[in-house]
């Protein structure tokens, strides 16, 4: 099963393009898109889920032409979305019992069967008679994937689902996510460049409503390798090496201010080489390309 997209638009009425053009070839497993707020990867999966229509372009899950069979889609699609409400007084085995009825499950052992499976799979069954009011960030999000998974889904859409959670909580969630992966399509839309180095054997940046780089992370970060130099600098400084190099990213290493740079040769001048990773892929198609930045290379 394979998730084929080719050349999708969406304008809004406001006249902002959030998807231009987009087109991407999904095989089974996880896939990750990354891109800044604002890039379009909420409205790309909306679309995806048949929740708004698109401009224009064609969808394909396997056989179904996803932007017009839209309720055929439905039957195999799983979706948790950036934000869901959950009915706070009841517990989570009420709840995703009652969900299982909505889809269609109607005989009641299949039914019990396949709901303490999913709380199990989700570690929550020792939990399953709380409210979920009382449920943390982490444990909502994955009642959030044992609802997507009541109808075994070919095409599972995650959008955004480790912010806000801990480090712990994001581990969970990511073992839950990386068993998904071999019978399904996985889509995991995210800021967060760890959860696609993690998970994902494909991956995509979209930046501004378009595809900037699309393959796998290893060998996108393998394009970068003997690219990258680090230098720990002064915050004063900063603005200079902006004009003089092709800053991708600053940050704070042991408390002082850290510029990771692309360059194709030694700049010298006190940079060390470092080993690329998939934040310096990602920081150099969302930074590297500013008119204020200069390449010596
Ligand atoms: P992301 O999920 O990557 O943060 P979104 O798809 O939410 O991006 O948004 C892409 C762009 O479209 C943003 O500029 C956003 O302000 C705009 N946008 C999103 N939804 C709407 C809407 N319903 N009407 C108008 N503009 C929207």
């Amino acid at each position: 099963m394979e998730l084929i997209i080719d050349n999708l638009s969406k304008t809004y009425s406001n006249g902002i393009k959030a998807l231009q053009n987009i087109s991407l070839e999904i095989p089974t497993g996880m896939f990750g898109l990354l891109g800044p707020n604002g890039a379009g990867k909420s409205t790309f999966m909306r679309t995806l889920a048949t929740l708004q229509e698109a401009d224009n372009g064609t969808v394909f899950l396997g056989k179904i032409d996803v932007l017009q069979q839209k309720n055929e889609l439905r039957q195999v699609l799983g979706y948790l979305p950036q934000q869901f409400g959950l009915y706070p007084k009841i517990s989570a085995e009420f709840l995703l019992n009652h969900f299982a009825v909505l889809k269609g499950i109607s005989n009641k052992n299949q039914r019990k069967e396949l709901v303490d499976a999913l709380l199990h799979k989700t570690n929550l069954y020792e939990v399953r008679t709380q409210k979920l009011s009382g449920f943390s960030g982490g444990m909502k999000q994955r009642f959030g994937i044992a609802q997507a998974l009541l109808n075994n889904p070919k095409l599972l859409i995650v959008d955004e689902p480790t912010a806000g959670l801990d480090p712990v909580e994001r581990n969970r969630f990511y073992n839950i996510l990386s068993e998904l992966g071999e019978q399904t399509v996985v889509i995991l839309s995210t800021h967060i460049v760890d959860d696609v180095k993690e998970l994902c054997t494909n991956m995509a940046i979209i930046n501004k409503g378009r595809v900037s780089l699309k393959g796998n992370p290893l060998q996108l970060i393998d394009n970068l390798k003997n690219k990258v130099y680090q230098k720990t600098i002064s915050k004063l400084e900063l603005e200079d090496y902006k004009q003089n190099y092709q800053v991708i990213s600053e940050k704070l290493f042991l408390g002082k201010p850290t510029i990771h740079i692309l360059s194709d040769t030694n700049p010298r001048d006190g940079f060390v080489l470092v080993n690329a990773e998939l934040e310096d892929v990602y920081f150099s198609q969302i930074f590297g390309n500013q008119s204020n930045l200069k390449s010596i290379a």
